[in-house]
């Protein structure tokens, strides 16, 4: 997955994309799952993508169960380990 098509960074953002059409596909909610904002919402992993090794398949990463909806702020705050779920 890493290592092709242009680095990590463009993987990270393949991997979000994907991410976020899984949750949206999934019929879950689309609200900030924290604060319940719902005018724009991201979509968290719960096992961050950095901890799976590098020829984990997106769509194990990007596993319904492996995600969060999230408010950008809540999002940042997940993402700067200021809360666990
Ligand atoms: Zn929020």
């Amino acid at each position: 997955l890493f290592g092709r098509r242009g680095g990590y960074q463009s993987a990270r953002s393949s991997i979000q994309r994907h991410a976020r059409q899984t949750y949206l596909d999934g019929g879950k909610e689309k609200k900030c799952c924290v604060c319940g904002y719902s005018n724009h919402v991201d979509v968290a992993h719960i096992r961050s993508v950095s901890s799976f090794s590098t020829d984990t398949l997106i769509r194990e990463i990007n596993d319904i169960d492996n995600l969060l909806p999230l408010c950008p702020n809540h999002h940042w705050e997940y993402d700067a380990g200021i809360f666990k779920f």
